[in-house]
């Protein structure tokens, strides 16, 4: 067995512990693969663990996994999340390629997701990003803009909300980590109230998929623990 697959063994009854810990059921928290700057062969090794969501942070980088899987190996059933940041000017392929976008935090960018959504593909699958420690630096809307996108997201035809997703800042204090994830938590409550469709929340990585799971965390994001440090200078 390769280490990926290890990896991903590893961490799946990782998350079942922590659910089970908590009180949460068997199965509600998903494992995202990101496979960012991760060549093909490592998410064909993730694949054979029966790994079947994978995320990508680059728009070529992701476009190009998605044609050389749908080419090569159209028998895997993988389901394709981009979860960068997204250009205006980049939203047409994401639109062609992706069954998810996790980084929605803009009227134009929603806008242009939907009208740009091929002909008899499926609704594209959107999260509004969100972001919760208030840093500049960082993209998302803020708290108090979330309904509003909401509200325009749930009258485009090929785009269907199921929720919200953050990065919080990167703080190693579980406390800290914990009142973070607690703010998306409640945000995303009030959501689903409005809209019955909202069931997900992306949040969690692998430094804080503890904290993220115990506070609500239907979807971990996890690069580094299955496919090791990321090599940026290629
Ligand atoms: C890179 C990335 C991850 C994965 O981070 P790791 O620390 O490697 O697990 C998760 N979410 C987003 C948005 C990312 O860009």
């Amino acid at each position: 067995m390769s280490s990926i697959e290890q990896n991903i063994q590893q961490i799946t009854s990782q998350i079942e512990d922590i659910q089970q810990k908590c009180g949460r059921a068997l199965g509600s928290v998903q494992l995202l693969a990101v496979s960012k700057t991760k060549p093909v062969e490592a998410i064909l090794e993730a694949a054979s663990a029966g790994q079947v969501a994978f995320g990508e942070n680059y728009v070529q980088e992701g476009v190009d996994k998605v044609r050389y899987f749908a080419d090569n190996h159209s028998e895997l059933p993988l389901e394709w999340h981009f979860i960068g940041p997204i250009q205006s000017n980049k939203t047409r392929p994401v639109a062609e390629s992706f069954s998810w976008v996790h980084t929605v935090d803009r009227d134009k960018i929603a806008k242009r997701l939907s009208d740009q959504r091929p002909e008899g593909m499926p609704p594209l699958q959107v999260l509004i990003q969100v972001n919760t420690s208030g840093e500049s630096s960082k993209s998302g809307t803020s708290e108090e803009e979330v309904f509003q996108l909401a509200e325009l997201i749930s009258t485009l035809p090929n785009l269907t909300l199921r929720g919200l997703m953050s990065i919080p800042a990167n703080v190693s204090d579980y406390e800290s980590q914990c009142a973070a994830f607690e703010q998306l938590a409640e945000l995303n409550q009030k959501l689903a109230a409005i809209y019955p469709q909202v069931d997900t929340l992306s949040m969690g990585m692998s430094g804080d998929m503890q904290a993220a799971i115990e506070t609500g965390s239907t979807m971990v994001r996890i690069g580094t623990a299955i496919f090791g440090a990321r090599d940026y200078s290629r």
